[in-house]
């Protein structure tokens, strides 16, 4: 039996999960990075090696492709043998703010490398740091994803990426190469050559088949990002079908036939395949609810909410001011009065709230042309509370749907599956 690895590295922990042809799942694997801010690359490299060990023998024998998910953004530099040289710069690390005008000086106007923490930003941050002597004359050092470089770690094959990690490096998507704007910068490290997702790269190296009993001609395929795995594992496939993230924020995802980027409001597309996958991200969201209602009480007072009826009541839920999407003003105030007394009242006024700018959201998306919304499907700390889904299909008046699955690891495991197929 032919099965498929999909291995998820992200913020907090790893995971790995084994799929056989069908989709169904015959093995899982979790590895918790705790606290651990020392020697990352070190704690990476154990989590990846244990994930993999701790699938039972009978299944890692059957693994036949392999496929990784980094999260977007975090990147290192390598020597020629794949040893980092330098901590890795993780995807939330805001140091490169001081490269935002260098950015907007080499990039075309609104590009999505214009931003403190996009992997192009990292890059210049590091090449204004090592110097010449160090980088070796011909640039010997490798500029990796977090993915790219844990794939290595299975195929032994330095300086491979695929299209999703390498979108925030300034890769032309569309066009399926670098720009010459990048071409331009001589920049001093070896880019990445850029594969579409799911491609086969390489069988595992002999040492990693020996030490991880898995088999010989497993292949290790191109990955992706971690929340376009999570969008993969939903089970969303057609133009029109979306995703919606209630989490600490709103985060949407639609799949689209024509690519909408909008720098203003944030939104940017990622190739997948022929489609594109149209997204925009609000600050709205759990977070406002969370500082008004504990889970319990956000349980037990939703329960009370009678959906059909309108609250009457119209906030724009946020901590402090400013949001770019689906409304692009950096002070926009917290909207959350009038407050009723009654807990129920006001939760349902939240709810409502979010939901109209869930739905605004879509709307904006459409009229810059993405593809009309056919269905949701829901992931994150809201996706639970049937009332708000009830609420939620009132404004975007389309069906919203439980995901098949939502882990991550899930959605690189079907990667893998796919690039096994298309090699044979
Ligand atoms: P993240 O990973 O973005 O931090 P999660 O997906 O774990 O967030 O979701 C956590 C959020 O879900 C919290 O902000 C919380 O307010 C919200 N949440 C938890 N339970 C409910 C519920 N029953 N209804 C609505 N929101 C909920």
């Amino acid at each position: 039996m032919n099965l498929y690895l999909g291995i998820d590295f992200g913020t907090s922990g790893a995971r790995a999960i084994v799929i056989d042809s069908a989709g169904t799942i015959q093995a899982e694997s979790q590895y918790s990075f705790a606290d651990s801010t020392d020697n990352l690359t070190a704690v990476w490299r154990q989590a990846l090696f244990s994930l993999i060990a701790e699938i039972p023998e009978e299944i890692r024998g059957g693994i036949c492709a392999i496929a990784i998910n980094g999260t977007s953004s975090t990147v290192l530099l390598c020597d020629q043998t794949g040893n980092p040289i330098d901590s890795p710069i993780l995807y939330n690390d805001s140091r490169g703010v001081k490269l935002i005008d260098k950015l907007k000086e080499i990039a075309p106007p609104n590009h999505t490398v214009i931003s403190a923490t996009s992997s192009l930003a990292k890059l210049l941050w590091w090449q204004d740091l090592i110097p010449p002597l160090v980088r070796g004359a011909r640039g010997d050092l490798f500029f990796l994803h977090q993915a790219d470089w844990l794939a290595f770690l299975l195929h032994g094959q330095l300086g491979i990426s695929d299209y999703h990690n390498a979108l925030k490096l300034g890769y032309d998507v569309e066009k399926l190469c670098y720009p010459e704007w990048i071409e331009n910068l001589e920049i001093p490290f070896q880019l990445p050559k850029v594969l579409t997702p799911g491609t086969a790269i390489a069988e595992i190296t002999s040492e990693i088949a020996a030490n991880l009993k898995l088999r010989k001609d497993c292949v290790v395929c191109a990955g992706t990002t971690d929340s376009i795995a999570a969008f993969l594992a939903s089970g969303a496939k057609s133009p029109g079908e979306a995703s919606t993230s209630l989490g600490s924020t709103l985060v949407i995802k639609l799949l689209s036939s024509s690519r909408v980027d909008d720098a203003k409001y944030g939104i940017y597309s990622h190739r997948l395949g022929d489609l594109w996958l149209v997204g925009g991200a609000s600050n709205t969201g759990g977070a406002v609810l969370k500082s008004f209602f504990s889970d319990a009480e956000l349980e037990s007072l939703s329960s009370q909410i009678d959906a059909e009826k309108p609250s009457n009541l119209d906030y724009y839920p946020l901590l402090k001011a400013g949001d770019r999407f689906p409304i692009n003003d950096p002070n926009l105030p917290p909207k959350l009065e009038p407050r009723p007394e009654n807990p129920v009242e006001f939760l349902h006024g939240l709810l409502e709230s979010i939901a109209r700018i869930e739905a605004r959201g879509y709307e904006l998306l459409k009229q810059l042309g993405a593809t009309p919304l056919t269905c949701v499907y829901t992931a994150g700390g809201g996706a639970k509370n049937s009332i708000w889904t009830k609420i939620r299909e009132g404004y975007l008046q389309v069906p919203i749907l439980k995901p098949t699955h939502t882990q991550a690891a899930y959605g690189s495991a079907i990667l893998a599956m796919q690039g096994m197929n298309e090699k044979l």
